[in-house]
C-alpha cells in the first residue's frame, strides 16, 4: 500500500479519490473538464485543508518547467507548478530579481500567490503584487487570460484556488540587487513602544523573532541593500550577532541563508532558508494574524500581556511588515499591515489552545488570519474583514457556477 499523501508539516492527510499529474496544459484542461470537484496541490506547504479534496487532486509538478524571460517587458512567465527555487537563480543570472520573497524558496509561485504569501519590508507588498498576468483553466476547461488593469484582475490573483487552475503566471521583474543580512540579539521589548516604526523601516526587509518570553525580543534580522551603509554593532539596545543564527535560537544557524553582513545576491539572502536546504517535511505548525500597521504597537502590547498563555507551545514567532495592496482577498487589502506569525511545536491540542489565545488577544484589532495557516476565527468574522468579499463570490459564481473548485474549507470560509 502506498503512503498516504500529507502536507509538508504532516498535520494534514489529503483525502482525494484520485490524483492527477498532467504532463501538458491540454491534459490539464481535459482533467478539469471531466472532474466534478477538483483542487490543485502546489508544494503542500499550507497548514490547513485549503488544498484538499475528496475528489480529484491535481499536481502540476510534471508539467514542463517554463521560465520565459521577456527582456523588453522585464517580466518572467512561469508554469503553474514552478517553485521559487526553480526560477530564482535563472532570474539573477539574467540580471533580474523579484521585489520580495517568502521565508523559503520551495513553495510554488502560484501556491504562494493564491494565498497572499508575503515576506517583509515596509515598502514590500505581498508576493501577489508582482503578478502582471495569468492564465486560468476554468471549470469548462477553457483557458481565460487576465492582465493587470483588466476588470476582475484584483479578484483573480489571490483566489485561494477557488476560481480555476492557474496554468501560467507572469511576474514583474526588477534589476538584480545585493543584500547583506545581519542579526541582532536581545532587543528590549521596551524599544517597540518608542521605536517600532524606525525598526521596521530600518532596511529593505526586517523581521523580529521572539519566543514571547520576558522582556526580550530574541533576534532582529536586518536584510539591507548591499549598496547601503555598513551595519552598526548595535541596534536600539540589541547587539550584533557574531555567528550565524537560525530563527529558533537553539537550532543550527548554518542552515540559514548567509548572515554576518556578507553581501550576496537577493535570492541568497532574502529567503531565510537557502534553496539547497530543502526540508521535505517539518515538525511544526504555523499560524499568522495580520493587523493594520497603525494598530501594530497596541497589538504587540496585547500579545506581550497575554504571552504566558501561549509561549509554552511556541518554537518561535516572527513579526513582519507588508505594504497595502488591492487584491480582494489579500490579507493586506487596503491597509499597510503587520503580520504576527507563530511557529508552534507539533502538538495539536496545545497549538489550538495557543492559537485561540493569540486570536483573542488580537481580537480588538480585527486580525485577518493567513489563508494557508491554522486559524479558528469564525467564517462570518473573516468575511467581514474583506470589503470585496461579495465581489469575489460573484466572480466565483460566474467562472465556476457549479462550485467545481470548492472544497469544504473554501465553502465554509467564503461561500456558506
Ligand atoms: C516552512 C514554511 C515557511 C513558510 N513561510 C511563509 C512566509 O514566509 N510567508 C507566508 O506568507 N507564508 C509562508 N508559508 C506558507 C506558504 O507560503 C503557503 O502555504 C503557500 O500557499 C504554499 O505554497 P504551496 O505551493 O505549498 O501551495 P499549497 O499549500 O500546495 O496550496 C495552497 C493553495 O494554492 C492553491 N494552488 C496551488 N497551485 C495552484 C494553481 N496552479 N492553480 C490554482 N490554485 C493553486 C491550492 O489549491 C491551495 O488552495 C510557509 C509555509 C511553510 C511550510
Amino acid at each position: 500500500m502506498s503512503e498516504p499523501l500529507r502536507n509538508w508539516a504532516g498535520n494534514i492527510t489529503f483525502t482525494p479519490a484520485r490524483i492527477a499529474r498532467p504532463r501538458s496544459v491540454a491534459e490539464l484542461q481535459d482533467i478539469v473538464r471531466g472532474a466534478t470537484k477538483i483542487r490543485v496541490l502546489g508544494s503542500g506547504h499550507s497548514f490547513n485543508r485549503i488544498a484538499d479534496t475528496d475528489d480529484t487532486l491535481v499536481s502540476l509538478t510534471n508539467l514542463e518547467r517554463v521560465i520565459r524571460i521577456d527582456r523588453a517587458a522585464h517580466t518572467v512567465t512561469v508554469d503553474g507548478g514552478a517553485t521559487y527555487a526553480d526560477i530564482a537563480a535563472a532570474l539573477h543570472e539574467a540580471g533580474y530579481a523579484l521585489g520580495n520573497v517568502a521565508s523559503l524558496p520551495h513553495i510554488t509561485v502560484v501556491g504562494a500567490v493564491c494565498t497572499a504569501t508575503h515576506g517583509s519590508g515596509d515598502a514590500n507588498q505581498n508576493l501577489a503584487a508582482s503578478v502582471i498576468a495569468l492564465k486560468l483553466v476554468t471549470a469548462s476547461g477553457e483557458i481565460v487570460s487576465y492582465r493587470r488593469g483588466d476588470d476582475d484582475f484584483d479578484g483573480v490573483v489571490v483566489s485561494l484556488g477557488a476560481l480555476g487552475v492557474v496554468s501560467e503566471i507572469t511576474l514583474e521583474l526588477i534589476p538584480t540587487f545585493d543584500i547583506r543580512q545581519n542579526v541582532y540579539l536581545d532587543l528590549p521589548v521596551a524599544a517597540i513602544e518608542t521605536h517600532f516604526d524606525a525598526l521596521m523601516s530600518r532596511a529593505y526587509s526586517v523581521s523580529l523573532f521572539t519566543r514571547w518570553q520576558g522582556e526580550i525580543i530574541d533576534q532582529v534580522w536586518v536584510k539591507a541593500l548591499g549598496s547601503g551603509d555598513e551595519p552598526s554593532a548595535e541596534l536600539l539596545g540589541a547587539r550584533a550577532a557574531d555567528r550565524a543564527f537560525h530563527p529558533i535560537p537553539d537550532f543550527d544557524g548554518s542552515t540559514s541563508t548567509v548572515q554576518l553582513g556578507v553581501v550576496g545576491p537577493w535570492y541568497q539572502r532574502l529567503f531565510h532558508f537557502p534553496i539547497e536546504q530543502k526540508a521535505s517535511a517539518g515538525a511544526e505548525i504555523q499560524s499568522e494574524c495580520f493587523v493594520a500597521r497603525e494598530d501594530a504597537k497596541a497589538a504587540f502590547k496585547a500579545l506581550h500581556a497575554a504571552q504566558d498563555q501561549f509561549s509554552g507551545a511556541l518554537f518561535i514567532s516572527e513579526v513582519r511588515s507588508v505594504a497595502a495592496d488591492q487584491f480582494w482577498l489579500s490579507t493586506a487589502y487596503g491597509q499597510d499591515t503587520i503580520g504576527f506569525h507563530f511557529t508552534w511545536k507539533p502538538e495539536w491540542e496545545a497549538t489550538i489552545a495557543a492559537v485561540k489565545a493569540v486570536e483573542q488577544a488580537l481580537a480588538p484589532f480585527r486580525p485577518r488570519p493567513h489563508w494557508a495557516k491554522v486559524f479558528t476565527i469564525e467564517a462570518d468574522a473573516i468575511r467581514a474583514l474583506y470589503p470585496r468579499h461579495a465581489d469575489f463570490v460573484a466572480l466565483a459564481n460566474r467562472l465556476d457556477p457549479d462550485g467545481k473548485f470548492r472544497n469544504p474549507m473554501i465553502e465554509q470560509v467564503l461561500f456558506r
